[in-house]
């Protein structure tokens, strides 16, 4: 087995060097950087398996590294080590993790340099190509073809509310089954399609699928809503707004019962026609629903001044809210800022009992989460409603 290969980039000589010799002792060949460039210069050569990096390089040069990562042969599993609080550190790796790199852990200084040891045990061999490496592997042919010849389907998710468990809506959410590459997930194609332009193709092709099996369960629960995601790089289509209606009314369906969730990680390309887009699509009555709140790098602005109304906490902090103390601060202001400004708020990726007790707790409503079902196949769902159904009937 060829020896694991990885980076310090530190400015301080003698972390390097704590580092390094921690690095060896878990069985990694390690190289070192003091400055961005020389990083830079190193991960463009070298393909390493996990980069320990000191935020507190000068500058914000450590956040630099990681954009540079994004474009690097590199795709290493990242380490923290900072002097900053807890808070940063935690600012930094979800800032990583929605650029799409993976993110072992954090550590504070004075470094405990057996945790770095046993952190970095824990570090996956890696199996295949990583995440990264795996983006840049799918062919946008393939994807073309697949959306082409109907390989991509719905997944539904219900949204329900937190006191009675009463479903309120459901979330499509795209699958592809390949016959070559087998079951590829959204993280992986979904980048794919918005960097080769096949985006909007796949959208009107979720749109539609969502659409005709939606339509089927109004009958039974006339109030539900259905969400489909929509990425930012659409909202430069100044036509979108006409053709969704085109779709709501092939479909029969009003345009009040559907939501399109728009991620805020991502940065948009053009504020202007986004803001017209949005505008014409409420204005027209489809509701718009700001998705993954709290990890972008503008929500508060895009909140106040895009016409919003709807708010999804991002699973982060859900999923952190028992464990991490700060999760519930932030949950509670997300909660205060969605009453101020009217929206509804979803809590996503609720997995248990006590964290969907905890988010009501801090004030919201309705929950989305394997507590509740997971993404449903069509069929899989109707059963669920029926059961939801005769569930509401008993009570
Ligand atoms: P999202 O819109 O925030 O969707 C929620 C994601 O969280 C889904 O992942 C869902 O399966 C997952 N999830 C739900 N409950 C839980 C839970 O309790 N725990 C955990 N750990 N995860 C949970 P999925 O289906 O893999 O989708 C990932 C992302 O891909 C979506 O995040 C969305 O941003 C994007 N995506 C999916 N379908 C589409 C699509 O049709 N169009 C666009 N533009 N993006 C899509
Ligand atoms: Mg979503
Ligand atoms: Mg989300």
């Amino acid at each position: 087995m060829t020896e694991r290969r990885l980076l310090v980039v530190d400015d301080e000589a003698v972390q390097r060097l704590v580092v390094a010799s921690a690095a060896a002792r878990a069985g990694f060949a390690a190289d070192s950087a003091a400055t961005l460039e020389a990083a830079v210069s190193r991960v463009g050569s070298v393909a390493y398996d996990v980069v320990v990096l000191d935020l507190g390089l000068r500058k914000n040069d450590g956040i630099e590294l990681l954009r540079r990562l994004c474009d690097s042969k590199s795709d290493p599993v990242l380490v923290f080590i900072s002097a900053f609080d807890e808070r940063v550190r935690q600012a930094a790796a979800r800032l990583a993790m929605s650029l799409g790199l993976r993110v072992a852990g954090t550590l504070g200084k004075p470094m405990r340099v057996d945790e770095l040891i046993a952190l970095l045990r824990r570090v996956p061999q890696a199996a295949g190509p990583g995440h990264l490496e795996q983006i840049r592997t799918i062919d946008p042919d393939i994807l073309a073809a697949a959306i082409e010849h109907g390989e991509l389907t719905c997944a539904f998710q219900p949204k329900v509310t937190l006191n009675g468990r009463h479903l309120i809506g459901v979330e499509a959410l795209a699958r592809w089954r390949s016959p070559t590459l087998g079951h590829v997930p959204p993280s992986l194609f979904i980048p794919v399609a918005e960097r080769s332009g096949l985006i909007d193709r796949l959208t009107w092709h979720v749109l539609d699928e969502a659409l005709a099996a939606f339509r089927a369960w109004r009958m039974a629960s006339p109030d539900m809503t259905l969400a489909v995601n929509l990425s930012p790089l659409s909202l430069t289509d100044l036509s979108l707004p006409e053709r969704v209606s085109d779709a709501l009314a092939k479909a029969d369906v009003p345009a009040a019962a559907l939501v399109l969730e728009v991620t805020e990680g991502a940065v948009m390309t053009d504020c202007v026609a986004a803001a017209d887009i949005l505008t014409r699509l409420r204005i027209r009555d489809v509701k718009l629903s700001i998705d993954d709140f709290g990890t972008g790098h503008s929500s508060l602005l895009s909140l106040m001044r895009l016409p919003f109304s709807e708010l999804k906490i991002d699973q982060s902090f859900v999923r952190d809210c028992l464990d991490d103390p700060e999760a519930p601060k932030i949950i509670r202001g997300i909660v205060s800022v969605a009453r101020d400004l009217g929206l509804k708020l979803v809590a996503e990726g609720i997995e248990t009992e006590p964290v969907a007790t905890q988010v009501e707790k801090l004030g919201c409503l309705v929950g989305q989460g394997y507590l509740f079902a997971p993404p449903l196949a069509a069929t899989a769902l109707y059963e669920h409603l029926r059961a939801n159904a005769a569930d509401d009937a008993a009570d």
